[in-house]
């Protein structure tokens, strides 16, 4: 996918507004993870390098109309980014009137939700926005699922539009997994409920050599071929689903599992094969042998591609089987790219993120690339568009 980058473009004595995502976690004003702003801060100090003057844009959590939003102000994030950038970052509320930003100067404007016409895609505040800068960069690849006015309806007005290094490092990851990948291309996929990983499942099926699948939405499968899976989570309404992509594609399915009486931190974990699940049970892990063999297929891949834990794994005696994948994504010799919010917990859990190729940093924008979805904030930014 050919799109315009930040590198390509002229950017001395320009206003460049980049759209990033610094929806960051909160408690109360403390940023409790700031991974999403240090990910934003190569295009920032590229476009100030290059001589600009630098608006930034984000949105933080979902504000409601007609509620007092003050808690969801990108105060804090202003207050970040003047440490992590080591100059003044001025948050501006108000900008509709006009907004100079000078070579070198860095503001924030105030969360972008607290206009309606954001998620909306208005056109008037998506020119409104556009008339503040001469070069859009979208660097949210987070939200580049979403078609709104930051991240899609300023496209139009603005005179220069490209990708970010963020965004385009993600492009550039995901199509080295998905579109040219070392095969065999493995994909690894877990999490909690099938639902939400159906269209992935549909989209990997032709495209990856293996499917490697546990977590909650396993359990569907398993279901699916006449398994009794106890008190595990299941979808029963999925079933017909579930049994339409186990005959479209060879899928193994997990010969052992964990089980538990109760999902809590103090109860016993129970080894069990698939086959023989006492109906007071429920699936909390992928077994020991099941791990074995995919931590086996992973050290023969070409390429890895991972969403979803293996199991409960915020519960001690739950996590083996999703550490043992772990342990074999961060050892293989694959291309090896993840993505997820409860994956990337789980990959600082055990403390591989230094060993993976790629992580990406979208959650939902991260599992609509893999189902095969063309996201609307960069396909608008295509060359040939
Ligand atoms: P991601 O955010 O990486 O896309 P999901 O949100 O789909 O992942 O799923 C993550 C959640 O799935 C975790 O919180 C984990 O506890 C849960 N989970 C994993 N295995 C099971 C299981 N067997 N039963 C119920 N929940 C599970
Ligand atoms: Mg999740």
């Amino acid at each position: 996918m050919a799109v315009i980058q930040l590198t390509d473009l002229q950017l001395q004595n320009k206003r460049v507004l980049i759209r990033t995502d610094l929806n960051v976690p909160l408690d109360g004003t403390k940023i409790t993870n700031d991974r999403r702003i240090r990910a934003t801060l190569p295009t920032i100090e590229l476009a100030l390098d290059r001589g600009a003057g630098v608006l930034v844009v984000s949105h933080l959590g979902r504000p409601k109309t007609g509620v007092d939003n003050a808690h969801l102000s990108l105060q804090p994030v202003a207050d970040c980014l003047r440490v992590l950038l080591k100059r003044p970052v001025e948050l501006i509320k108000e900008w509709h009137s006009g907004l100079d930003v000078n070579a070198g100067e860095v503001k924030l404007l105030e969360n972008i939700r607290f206009h309606s016409g954001e998620t909306k895609n208005d056109p008037e505040l998506a020119r409104s926005l556009a008339s503040l800068c001469d070069v859009y960069v979208n660097d949210a690849f987070g939200t580049a699922h979403r078609a709104h006015a930051s991240t899609h309806g300023i496209v139009k007005y603005a005179t220069e539009s490209c990708a970010g290094m963020l965004l385009a490092a993600e492009i550039e990851a995901l199509e080295q997994a998905l579109a040219n990948p070392k095969r065999p291309l493995v994909a690894v996929l877990g999490g909690s409920k099938i639902s939400g990983k159906l269209e992935v499942l549909h989209n990997l099926k032709s495209l990856a050599d293996k499917l490697l699948v546990g977590g909650g939405m396993a359990n569907t499968l398993l279901l699916a071929t006449g398994v009794n899976v106890g008190n595990s989570l299941v979808e029963k309404e999925l079933i017909n689903d579930a049994k339409a992509i186990l005959e479209a594609a060879e899928i193994p399915l997990p010969v052992d599992v964990m089980t538990s009486e109760s999902i809590d931190a103090e109860s016993h974990a129970f080894l069990r094969l698939t086959d023989c699940i006492p109906s007071h049970e429920a699936i909390v892990d992928v077994g020991p042998e099941t791990a074995r063999q995919y931590a086996k297929t992973i050290a023969e891949a070409g390429t890895v591609i991972w969403n979803g834990p293996m199991g409960i794994f915020e519960i001690q005696q739950f996590a083996e089987g999703t550490r043992q994948v772990a342990n074999a994504i961060a050892n293989t010799n694959a291309y090896t790219l993840a993505g997820g919010g409860d994956t990337i917990a789980a990959i600082e859990q055990f403390d591989i993120s230094h060993r993976l190729d790629y992580i990406s940093t979208g959650g939902g924008a991260f599992l609509e690339f893999i189902e095969g979805k063309q996201l609307p904030g960069i396909e608008v930014l295509q060359r040939d568009s």
